[in-house]
C-alpha cells in the first residue's frame, strides 16, 4: 500500500516547512491523493476495516482531504460523516465542527480521519474541536503515517491510533534540525500546494 501511496503524492525528500511550524524531511502532494476516487475508495475501504472494531457511529475529518477520506470510510463504515473546518489566523490554525452539528454530535463515539498524518497537528485539533462540543473521539485513523509523532500523540491524549500505512520520516522543531544547521535551503511548499 505505502509505495502506492507515496508515488500518488509525489512523495520526495528534501528539507521543508510544514503546516505545523515543523521541519520535516519528506514531502508530498497532497492534493494529487484526491484525483483517482477509484483508488482513494479502496484505500480508506481498507482503513475503514481497521476501524470497524472502534465501534464508532461517526467520522469526522479536517477539510479537504480528510473530509473526502472521511466520506467513503463512513460509507463503507454505514456511519455518519461530518467534517472540520479550518480556519487560519496569521499566527495559528485551528479547526472547528460546523456549529449546526454540534448537538447531533454531543456524546457519540467518533473517528477522526486524515489522508497523510505527520506531526498530526491538524488530527489533534479536529479531536479537540469534537471533545469541546461533548462528542468522543476515541479514534484517529490515516491512510498514511509519517514516522510515529502522531500516534504518540494521539495515545498521550487517550485515544488510540491506527493507519493503513507507515513510513519512517523525520520531523524536528526549527531550533533542533539538523539540515538548518547544515545550511540547506528550507523550501516552504505549503505555499505552493496547500
Ligand atoms: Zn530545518
Amino acid at each position: 500500500v505505502s509505495p502506492d501511496l507515496l508515488e500518488t503524492m509525489n512523495g520526495r525528500a528534501g528539507h521543508f516547512l510544514l503546516e505545523s511550524g515543523h521541519h520535516g524531511d519528506l514531502w508530498l502532494d497532497l492534493d494529487r491523493l484526491l484525483v483517482s476516487a477509484a483508488d482513494l475508495q479502496r484505500w480508506a475501504g481498507g482503513l475503514a476495516d481497521l476501524l470497524r472494531e472502534h465501534d464508532v457511529s461517526a467520522v469526522c475529518g479536517p477539510l479537504v482531504g480528510g473530509a473526502v477520506v472521511a466520506e467513503f470510510v463512513a460509507a463503507r463504515l454505514e456511519v455518519d460523516c461530518y467534517y472540520a473546518q479550518r480556519l487560519a489566523s496569521a499566527t495559528d490554525v485551528s479547526y472547528r465542527i460546523p456549529a449546526r452539528r454540534h448537538d447531533e454530535l454531543a456524546g457519540r463515539r467518533v473517528a477522526v480521519v486524515d489522508d497523510v498524518v505527520n506531526a498530526g497537528s491538524a488530527v489533534a485539533k479536529t479531536r479537540d474541536a469534537l471533545a469541546e462540543i461533548g462528542a468522543r473521539p476515541v479514534v484517529v485513523g490515516a491512510l498514511l503515517a509519517l514516522g510515529s509523532h502522531a500516534e504518540e500523540q494521539t495515545k498521550q491524549w487517550g485515544a488510540e491510533f491506527t493507519a493503513l500505512a507507515t513510513v519512517p520520516s523525520n520531523l524536528w522543531d526549527p531550533d533542533d534540525c539538523p539540515l538548518c544547521r547544515d545550511g540547506v535551503a528550507l523550501e516552504r511548499p505549503g505555499e505552493e500546494s496547500g
